[in-house]
C-alpha cells in the first residue's frame, strides 16, 4: 500500500485536501471525529473534524 494512504482510516469524501484521491483513504496518521448532535444516534450525527476542503474547491 502507498505509504500515502493510511490503510486504518478508509474515507470517500475526495473533496477534501487530506484524501488519498487514488484510493479510498485519508493520507493523515490521525483524525479527529466529532458530533454534530448533543447526542449521536446514527452515523450521520458524525462529522470528520479534520476536514478541509481542497485548494482546488475553494
Ligand atoms: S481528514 Fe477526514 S474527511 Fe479528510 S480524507 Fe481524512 S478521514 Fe476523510
Amino acid at each position: 500500500m502507498d505509504k500515502n494512504q493510511n490503510p486504518s482510516i478508509g474515507c470517500v469524501v475526495t473533496e477534501c485536501k487530506y484524501h488519498a484521491q487514488n484510493a479510498d483513504y485519508c493520507t493523515l496518521d490521525k483524525i479527529m471525529v466529532g458530533k454534530n448532535e448533543s447526542f449521536s444516534s446514527k452515523s450521520e450525527d458524525t462529522d470528520c473534524e479534520s476536514f478541509i476542503v481542497r485548494d482546488s474547491y475553494k
